[in-house]
């Protein structure tokens, strides 16, 4: 079936859209943090929350959309993505990102970049700019630098509480009771997905990984059909949690699977995902918005950073479950 553009831009109080975010999800529980940690968590994904919002009432694309909130999210040092992205184990942030489109299902990604400001605009670069899929460590940095996405020098990204985090790690790996990287200390990856009112989905996952991650590992975030996939047949997904464990099942695309195949809801597919998801021994959740209108989420940890907001008024923020 060939793509079809809308031409004429609709009336924005006619225009149908979703929207649905996450800062990563993890164990935490009411109490963990500080009231004023908890608001300005908050305040940090009402931020991204609002600027994908502004694009998809104005009529933009979902890719637009995703890729606004989630470079909100890169920006604010409080998430694990971007700024404030934790320590690999050398002592340096590593960064991986992707975007998809669920019109096209054109989709981008970088791995292990060190000097892009916003991974996730390289990721788009790649979509767009290149016939790759998935660029990486100095490759994907010489291509930031020819495709003009904005550079930034390593003390941007280098927060002091990460450090501190790495910091920790290290000398637990000197006492002997270290591990092979830190699921303790973070918290982490951000996500975006959306509907615009052109009937088309995408999505657009970022992350530092994990703390103390080394030999260049990648996770499940620029793995295309792992942690970010997007299809308008199905749904679009981003994920977070235990990446290794998202890569094996293929979690994002498995649950675009069971809507075509089995004629799941997003929320059924998801849901069931993240049993399979448990059942290997992985933490985490998933976000998803549909062609339907319905964006939500799914998470098997105590806690996942979201939110989300849709062209009929809805606008909600939650860290813990319930
Ligand atoms: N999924 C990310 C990774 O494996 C980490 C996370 O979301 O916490 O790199």
């Amino acid at each position: 079936m060939a793509d079809t553009e809308d031409t004429e831009m609709p009336d924005a109080a006619n225009l149908q859209w979703s929207l649905a975010i996450h800062g990563g999800a993890g164990s935490m529980k009411p109490g963990r943090f500080s009231a004023e940690e908890d608001a300005a968590f908050i305040a940090g994904l009402a931020a991204a929350l609002d600027a994908g919002a502004a694009v998809l009432a104005g009529g933009g694309t979902a890719m637009d959309a995703v890729v606004a909130a989630v470079a909100v999210l890169e920006d604010d040092p409080q998430f694990n993505a971007g700024r404030g992205s934790v320590f690999a184990f050398e002592g340096h942030n590593e960064m991986d990102a992707a975007v998809m489109d669920g019109a096209t299902r054109a989709a981008g990604a970088v791995a292990g970049t060190t000097c892009i400001r916003n991974p996730v605009r390289a990721a788009r670069a790649v979509m767009e700019q290149t016939p790759h899929v998935m660029l990486s460590h100095e490759g994907a940095n010489r291509f930031g630098v020819e495709s003009d996405v904005e550079q930034a020098d390593p003390e941007w990204f280098a927060t002091p509480h990460r450090r501190a985090q790495w910091e920790e790690f290290r000398a637990k790996g000197e006492r002997g009771d270290g591990a092979w990287f830190d699921t303790d200390l973070k918290y982490g990856t951000v996500g975006a997905v959306a509907l615009d009112s052109h009937g088309h989905v995408a999505a657009a996952t970022s992350t530092g990984g994990l703390t103390g991650k080394r030999w260049g590992r990648v996770g499940d975030t620029p793995v295309i059909g792992a942690g970010t996939y997007a299809d308008d047949r199905g749904c679009a997904v981003s994920a977070t949690g235990t990446g290794e464990v998202f890569i094996r099942i293929a979690a994002a695309h498995e649950i675009n699977a069971r809507m075509r195949m089995l004629g799941e809801t997003a929320q059924q597919a998801a849901d069931a995902v993240m049993s399979e998801v448990g059942a290997l021994g992985g933490e985490g959740g998933v976000i998803f918005a549909a062609p339907d209108g319905s964006a939500g989420f799914a998470f098997n940890t105590p806690g996942m950073f979201r939110g989300r907001s849709n062209s009929e008024g809805l606008r909600e923020t939650a860290i813990y479950a319930g």
